[in-house]
């Protein structure tokens, strides 16, 4: 799995750093940005609290090559 911090939800807590020091750091606004895009089994736990405990939910696991998103897939028309 991967993970993605949305800029524009980031309000900068950065409990995510506290949490998962090894996959988030700030920038030079304050906000946070993903060290680590694709994480190691070990760590699924630490960047899964990270995810939780971020009060904007600016954090989530996006899909790696070949991963299913969860929705599927879609045929093209036609
Ligand atoms: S905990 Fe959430 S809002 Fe705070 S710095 Fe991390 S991603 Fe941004």
């Amino acid at each position: 799995m991967r993970l993605r911090v949305d800029p524009v939800k980031c309000q900068g807590y950065a409990i995510c750093t506290e949490v998962a020091a090894r996959h988030f750091s700030l920038d030079d606004w304050g906000f946070a940005q993903a060290l680590v895009v694709d994480v190691a089994e070990a760590d699924v736990e630490a960047v899964t609290e990270a995810i939780t405990d971020c009060p904007v939910r600016a954090i989530r696991w996006i899909p790696g090559p070949g991963e299913d998103d969860g929705r599927g897939t879609q045929e093209p028309a036609g």
